[in-house]
């Protein structure tokens, strides 16, 4: 089939294109994207032009569907004497006429007659034409392909690996006009700037692999739709962090596992796919082999002090999606944009501190209704604010009311409340208890926002309202303004009121205070815990963790970045 000659055949007419051939700068799309673009226009879009891709069941089966049939592992045969037939794996065609590429799975034919045979994970589907369309279009555009390249191919035969059935696609002139739409439509998304809306409301949805990038139902709620969104998302299992704490430690991959070793002994172990992202504080070791795997798997590795300070990250390549860096570059160098974005978040975290001292004030209501009111001004003055320095004076004021009341939300006996008395915020080093346990769960939460803006293509350094400087990851402290209550103080006043931590913990010393090991060990727990909370959506009404919700929200973001949506919605609890 290498062989395969490129003059067309004289029998075939050329194919009346609606489109000129591409030219040499723009690549060929995967013949894969002529299936995507029948099923959903948007997900051929996030693929090929933003470069998204994310893995669910049917995708990893599909894969190993593939992969067999490269290995030439069982065929189906259909009796024929296979040394008399063609019968090529794995064959590569493009064509810059007809703009796609591909592999297709399994050629067979005999001399210029040739029938390509694309193989599908899962049992044959039970409707009139033996096949849905995406599927039929699929091996068309296979056809189309192989006919561009001198073959004569009239059908194409569809493999369902699940019931090992065949089924026969002529390729019609119907068929033919279908395929050639969807190739013409594939290069308009292509070369075109618009973003395809998402299918509204659609059974396609939920077993999509990019539903969580694509977010259908919630861009469709926020640009104005009337249905609730379903909790497709949200449902779906979330790997969770693999900290390590020990100085000593040494990470090594084993198949499918990472292994810890303290002096050359096994002390524990991870399954690859539940890990989120690896921090390591201190000085804790890792393997070649293993980083090479995280950044191939998208798991980031984060480097923290051993005193919690986020140091930063080892991730894979980068995105692929660059538009919405672009995106994001333009919208940083827009005033207007950037103080909109900031008022906004200023103004959520300030309504969630108040929310925060309203739920656990231990003091009397006479202190309270005052402090709760002023919060509220400053609330409302940081939705007014006509400048970005405004708005710092205002964050400022009104962080300063919120510190001197914090440990009016403690409840614990006297001799710790005098350990725990604090005024103001202090870091750098912190220099008493609660400033410790702030700038820990601060320094961790600033991690997770890196993390998720990360993986959503954003870049942490550019932010709207923290300005860019040398090491600070400007966005990840922009949006997680409205979750230092929600998250890291929430943590903070759970590990005290319930006693996981005591003035004992920490290590105090030439003005500096710091948390000892067990004591930073009981904040991590408490964290992770409070990253699992599931609460229920403000906007959108389902029950989402917050682990979750720091990426919806991170993508939500690159979403209204990039016109999509009309604003950025907020997270403000009640
Ligand atoms: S989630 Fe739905 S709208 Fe979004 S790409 Fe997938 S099928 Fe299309």
């Amino acid at each position: 089939m290498n062989d395969a000659p490129h003059s067309h055949n004289p029998t075939q007419s050329p194919l009346p294109l609606l489109f000129p051939e591409l030219p040499e700068a723009i690549p060929l799309a995967p013949v894969r994207m002529v299936n995507e673009v029948v099923y959903c226009p948007r997900l051929a879009y996030l693929e090929w032009v933003q470069g998204e891709f994310a893995d669910n069941a049917d995708v990893i089966e599909g894969r190993q569907v593939h992969r067999r049939v490269d290995q030439g592992k069982p065929l189906p045969r259909d009796g024929e004497d296979e040394e008399e037939r063609i019968h090529a794996r794995s064959v590569w065609l493009g064509s810059r006429r007809l703009g796609i590429t591909g592999k297709l799975d399994l050629v067979e034919g005999e001399g210029q007659r040739v029938t390509p045979v694309d193989y599908k994970r899962g049992k044959r589907p039970h409707v009139e034409r033996g096949a849905y369309d995406p599927e039929r279009v699929q091996v068309c555009a296979q056809g189309l392909l192989l006919r561009e390249h001198g073959y004569l191919c009239d059908e194409g035969i569809l493999y369902f690996a699940g019931s090992k059935e065949r089924v026969r696609v002529l390729f019609d002139d119907e068929l033919v006009a279908q395929t050639k739409m969807a190739i013409s439509e594939l290069r308009g998304i292509a070369l075109g700037s618009l973003t395809p809306p998402p299918l509204e409301d659609s059974p396609k949805c939920p077993r999509c692999s990019l539903v969580g990038i694509c977010l259908p139902d919630e861009v469709g709620y926020l640009k104005g739709g009337h249905i609730a969104p379903r909790p497709l998302y949200v449902q779906q299992e979330t790997a969770v962090p693999l900290y390590v704490q020990d100085g000593g430690a040494y990470l090594r991959k084993s198949g499918e596992q990472i292994i810890i070793e303290i002096e050359k002994e096994k002390v524990a172990q991870a399954r690859l796919p539940e890990v989120s992202q690896i921090a390591i504080f201190g000085r804790a070791r890792l393997s070649t082999p293993l980083l090479t795997e995280c950044m191939q798997r998208g798991i980031a590795v984060t480097y923290l002090s051993q005193g919690g300070w986020f140091l930063g990250h080892t991730v894979g390549i980068g995105h692929n999606n660059i538009d919405t860096r672009i995106h994001q570059f333009k919208a940083a160098a827009d005033e207007r944009i950037c103080l909109r974005l900031a008022k906004t978040l200023v103004a959520a975290k300030i309504a969630n501190c108040r929310t925060l001292i309203r739920r656990n004030w231990s003091g009397s209501d006479a202190e309270l209704d005052p402090l709760l009111l002023q919060l509220d001004v400053d609330r409302r003055k940081a939705d007014n604010a006509i400048a970005q320095e405004n708005l710092l004076g205002i964050e400022g004021n009104a962080a300063l009311k919120y510190f001197r009341a914090f440990t009016g939300m403690l409840r614990v006996g006297e001799e710790a409340m005098g350990a725990f008395d604090f005024q103001d915020r202090n870091r750098r080093p912190p220099k008493d208890p609660l400033n410790a346990l702030l700038s820990l769960t601060y320094a961790m939460l600033t991690r997770e926002w890196t993390v998720a803006l990360s993986a959503v293509g954003l870049d942490p350094m550019l932010g709207f309202y923290h300005k860019p400087r040398f090491g600070r990851p400007a966005l990840a402290l922009d949006l997680m303004e409205p979750f230092r209550p929600l998250i890291a103080d929430s943590v903070v006043i759970t590990v005290i009121n319930n006693g996981e931590i005591k003035p004992s913990d920490f290590i105090q010393g030439r003005g500096s205070c710091a948390l000892k090991p067990g004591g930073r060990k009981a904040v991590i727990a408490a964290f992770e815990r409070r990253m699992g909370h599931e609460i229920t959506h403000p906007v959108f009404g389902y029950r989402i963790g917050y682990r979750r919700l720091l990426v919806v929200q991170a993508r939500l973001l690159a979403r209204f970045l990039a016109g999509e949506i009309p604003d950025f919605p907020q997270i403000l609890t009640r």
